[in-house]
């Protein structure tokens, strides 16, 4: 049995968030709009208007609801969390105002799961807290998608690891506490156990920022962006810095990435429902060549399927989450990765139609339309491109199938019709009855 449905109190919450976001979150956007903000901690006046903010979130229950209520979360389940995250993805700070911003999310996931009792009381507390923000320090600028390609290494050396190499496009990093540094500690293990995860303070030293490179919708930030292009000489922490155990880094990685790629698809669906409601406003407020856009046929096709795209990736996320609340840990592998791969394409395909039907108001920063449609490059990559995804989906589907018994498909019609004539011969071969069958 499907259900996705919302019991009236829970409602009564995300009628909450909704008027709250709109009123009250919203306007950081505008006051604060650029790509780091959300996570600077050091911005007073910013952090003067969030702290009531997140404040009032928690006295509704809805503090960080990724989390079950061992780490301070209501773990209200996925499927509850689709709907409040629809909202939260409305707004770039709503995230953060409700305590479910990546990568802190999965950072504290992570933490969570296989952080010591210390590690936890040093590092976790603080980031679910909503006190400090956090940084995943993987990908290498020679490659990205293909952890076998990396080669930053940690070394032990009596009792310190000393970790050398360098890390591309971690995000925050100029904000973050500490970083979660991926390394090479076994280059001669079998590829997804060659690598461990460690816990860097921000402040040891050997991390070197080399620059901040600003993504295309940060294209304002150009001297300073947020994805860090990070040099780590011989940067020396403790063994116990180790997050799980040695050799365990692939597995401590994958556990944060599903997570983080679902939320990034609910929040889409809000993203997404935002743009159609200014296409519909736009399409009925425009006059060209007599009439309002809204009676131009093709105007009419680029609502209804912009709705239609909207509707399916909906179901589809919902699914996914339904999948997880009800069935054991991993069953909704496909699902998740397919919701990661339609998540870039419908952002961008009705994100592109809103811009369109704008003119070129559409394409200013006066509207938030251009910078969403600039997000969906960033939505295609950041936790693997969709072509891993791709090849995930295929490869779970076909597991389920097995080859043709013989040269031809087990479709072949000729067989097939040899075995329905067997089937039915004492009707066919009947003569007393009339009706032909081809022969
Ligand atoms: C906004 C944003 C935030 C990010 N934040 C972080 C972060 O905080 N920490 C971090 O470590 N990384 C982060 N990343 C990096 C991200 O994880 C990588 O960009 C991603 O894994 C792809 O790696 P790459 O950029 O090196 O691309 P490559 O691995 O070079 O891939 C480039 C292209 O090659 C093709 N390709 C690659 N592999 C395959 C394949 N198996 N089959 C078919 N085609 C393929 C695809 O077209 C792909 O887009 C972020 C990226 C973005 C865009």
């Amino acid at each position: 049995m499907l259900d996705y449905s919302i019991e009236p109190e829970f409602q009564a919450k995300l009628d909450w968030a909704t008027e709250f976001v709109r009123t009250e979150v919203e306007p950081l956007d505008l006051l604060f709009p650029h790509g780091g903000d959300p996570y600077d901690t050091r911005n007073e006046k910013a952090r003067a208007i969030l702290k009531p903010l997140q404040d009032k979130v928690r006295e509704q229950g809805l503090w960080a609801c990724h989390l079950g209520p061992e780490l301070g979360g209501p773990g209200y389940g996925q499927v509850k969390l689709a709907y409040l995250n629809e909202i939260l993805g409305r707004s770039y700070w709503a995230p953060t105002v409700f305590g479910t911003a990546a990568p802190d999310t999965g950072n504290a996931e992570i933490l969570a799961m296989f952080g010591t009792t210390e590690q936890q009381a040093l590092f976790l507390q603080p980031l679910l807290d909503g006190e400090i923000v956090s940084t995943f320090s993987m990908t290498e600028p020679q490659g990205g998608a293909d952890p076998k390609e990396f080669v930053c290494r940690a070394r032990q050396d009596g009792d310190e690891w000393v970790i050398d190499g360098e890390k591309w496009f971690s995000s925050n990093a100029r904000y973050a506490a500490f970083l979660l540094v991926m390394a090479v500690t076994d280059a001669e293990a079998a590829p997804h156990r060659r690598m461990s995860i460690f816990i860097v303070p921000a402040e040891t030293p050997g991390i070197e920022i080399k620059r901040n490179v600003g993504a295309m919708d940060e294209r304002d930030e150009l001297e300073e962006g947020i994805h860090a292009y990070i040099r780590y000489h011989e940067v020396r922490v403790p063994l116990d810095a180790m997050l799980g155990g040695p050799g365990d880094g692939f597995k401590v990685a994958q556990a944060r990435l599903g997570g983080g790629r679902i939320h990034h698809a609910m929040r889409t669906v809000g993203k997404c429902t935002r743009a159609f409601d200014m296409m519909c406003e736009r399409a009925l407020s425009r006059h060209t060549q007599g009439t309002v856009l809204a009676e131009k046929q093709a105007v009419q096709q680029f609502i209804a399927d912009s709705w239609i795209e909207l509707q399916q990736f909906r179901l589809l996320v919902l699914n996914a989450a339904w999948i997880i609340d009800t069935q054991p840990h991993g069953a909704a592998r496909t699902q998740i990765a397919m919701c990661k791969v339609a998540t870039a394409k419908v952002l961008h395909d009705i994100i592109q139609r809103a811009v369109h039907l704008h003119g070129s108001l559409g394409t200013t920063n006066e509207l938030p339309l251009a910078k969403w449609w600039m997000a969906a490059p960033n939505l295609a990559l950041a936790d693997g491109p969709t072509e891993v995804h791709r090849t995930t989906v295929a490869k779970q589907l076909l597991k389920k199938y097995k080859p043709a018994d013989g040269l031809f498909p087990s479709e072949h019609i000729p067989p097939k019709l040899e075995a329905a004539r067997k089937r039915y011969a004492h009707i066919i071969n009947d003569d007393s009855l009339a009706g032909g069958v081809n022969a």
